[in-house]
């Protein structure tokens, strides 16, 4: 059966912090700030595959207490694939979109796509890059945010 799942995240952005990025660490003067590595594209990806099997979001698998700060998000997403994998399920498409006003990542798109692919077990990875034309908190480069559509085959 064919599913699809939509996921979300968005963290802010601080002088000092790493920005990662599917898992993939970007040179910014800017990093985000948040829960683990606050690795908004992996979860916004997380939150698609769970989507897409109905099994709650990122908060219910792995609640705030019980992620450390700086913490990979990388194992995060493994735990998930394992549990998708155990139910017979494959991830067979993954649409991610970040937003970000700065640095401009499309030079980095060949890394991102080769982490998503690898981590979902994915041949079909596309990663778009979008900036909000100077317009609320991630126009101003406050904040950095992606969107993520996941089709599974489980
Ligand atoms: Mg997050």
């Amino acid at each position: 059966m064919m599913r699809v799942g939509l996921g979300w995240d968005i963290h802010r952005l601080a002088a000092g912090r790493p920005l990662m990025l599917a898992g993939v660490a970007v040179p910014s003067p800017l990093g985000a700030v948040g829960d683990s590595d606050a690795d908004v594209v992996l979860h916004a990806v997380i939150d698609g595959v769970l989507g897409a099997m109905a099994w709650g979001d990122i908060g219910s698998w792995f609640p705030r207490d019980a992620v450390a700060a700086g913490q990979p998000s990388g194992p995060l997403l493994a735990r998930v694939m394992e549990q998708l994998a155990a139910a017979g399920g494959t991830v067979l498409h993954v649409d991610a979109t970040i937003l970000l006003e700065a640095p401009r990542l499309a030079l980095h798109r060949p890394a991102f796509t080769e982490s998503l692919a690898r981590q979902l077990a994915c041949r079909i990875v596309s990663v778009k890059f979008k900036t909000e034309d100077g317009m609320g908190p991630i126009g101003r480069g406050e904040a950095v945010a992606c969107w993520a559509s996941v089709m599974v085959d489980a």
